[in-house]
């Protein structure tokens, strides 16, 4: 299929390009590098062996994204360009909200221009909010309890409706759980700016001698080791699941939400203790107060992507820790190194 890309040269999209081209697909990336790289789609065409059409362009600019859409006609989109980080969404609401709907609207509009209807779109897991139980299904009530997930959320609901609006559409949204690790091949990982927010990537900066030592936040949570449970996905399954998405998107019409984790949880102590095996030494760590708004533990019930999507992770935290640390190493700044 032809399948344009927004934020394609970003963590998850890098990754799911090498997955899409490896499948035959042909690609079209848009990208306003807010925080992604143009070195990312290098090492993604030289990992896939193939060339790949890049725009730097920011998705709000709708005219352009028309431009560019119409003269590739894609059969369908793959949509990751956004903001994610839930404490900054906190503090820039305005910015979430212009972007990952604005962003989202402005996509839309460039589709129908260019008669595309189908579209692939990276939801997460934070819009179910406080669990009511677990696991998480997708019938399990949405209440985000940030803005970041706020615009998820709406953005899932523009997206649903425009579905019902048309005959022809297919939409997939994919709630992603915790996706954590690199391509094994270490050329392409996780690039974050800054002091990273989430676990794995400063655990990875830990490693690497960059962070004196990891900070866990609360050890008194009601779970077995008193550390909080997430479900880990690795980025490659995760990848792969956009694949299964775009297969099942061009068989049906529709909205469909699907759960993309692995149903299982692990504790930070026990990412920690994996990272501390794959990287030969303990890892120093300090218990510290909770991070305000966490909760103690979430996992996915993926059935329904087993079922209907027939995709499944394959892959564990052995693999997750292992990749990480080898795109870590040979790359200790990034892209930039
Ligand atoms: P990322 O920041 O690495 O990738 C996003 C890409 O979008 C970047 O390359 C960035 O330059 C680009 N972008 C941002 N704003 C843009 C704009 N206005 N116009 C064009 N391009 C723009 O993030 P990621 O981790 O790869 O996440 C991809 C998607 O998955 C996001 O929508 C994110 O919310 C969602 N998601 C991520 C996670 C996670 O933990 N990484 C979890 C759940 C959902
Ligand atoms: N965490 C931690 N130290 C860190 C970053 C995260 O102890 O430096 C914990 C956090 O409290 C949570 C888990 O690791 O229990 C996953 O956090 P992350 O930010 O990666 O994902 P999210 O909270 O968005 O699920």
């Amino acid at each position: 299929m032809r399948v344009l890309v927004t934020g394609g040269a970003g963590y998850i999209g890098s990754h799911t390009l090498v997955e899409l081209m490896g499948q035959g697909h042909e690609v079209c990336v848009v990208d306003s590098y807010a925080n992604g790289s143009p070195e990312a789609l290098a090492r993604v065409q030289t990992l896939s062996n193939g060339t790949l059409e890049a725009h730097e362009a920011d998705i709000r600019d709708t005219d352009r994204l028309t431009t560019i859409a119409r003269a590739f006609a894609p059969e369908a989109v793959v949509h990751f360009a956004g903001l994610k980080a839930v404490g900054e969404s906190q503090r820039q609401p305005v910015e979430y909200y212009d972007v990952n709907i604005t962003g989202t609207l402005s996509l839309l509009r460039a589709m129908e221009a260019a008669g595309c209807p189908r579209v692939i779109f990276s939801s997460s897991a934070t819009v179910y909010g406080e669990p009511v139980y677990l696991p998480y299904d997708e019938a399990h009530p949405t209440a985000p309890t940030s803005v970041y997930g706020q615009t998820k959320r709406m953005a899932e609901q523009i997206l649903t409706d425009w579905a019902a609006a048309r005959p022809e559409a297919a939409v997939m949204l994919l709630r992603y759980f915790n996706p954590v690790g690199a391509h094994p091949s270490g050329r392409i990982g996780e690039d974050p700016q800054g002091v990273p927010d989430n676990l794995m990537p400063y655990l990875a900066q830990v490693a690497t001698g960059q962070r004196p030592y990891l900070q866990i936040w609360g050890d008194d949570y009601p779970t077995p080791d008193g550390t909080g449970i997430r479900d880990y996905i690795h980025v490659v399954d995760l990848a792969r699941a956009h694949v299964a998405a775009l297969d099942r998107a061009a068989a049906v019409t529709g909205a469909e939400v699907y759960n993309i984790g692995t149903g299982r949880g692990s504790s930070v102590r026990e990412m920690l203790d994996a990272f501390s095996r794959a990287v030969g030494r303990d890892l120093p760590a300090q218990v510290m107060p909770r991070r305000p708004g966490d909760i103690a533990e979430m996992q996915a019930d993926a059935t329904k992507a087993a079922t209907q999507l027939r995709w499944k992770a394959e892959l564990d935290v052995g693999d997750m820790v292992a990749s990480i640390w080898t795109w870590q190493s040979a790359n200790p700044k990034g892209y930039r190194t």
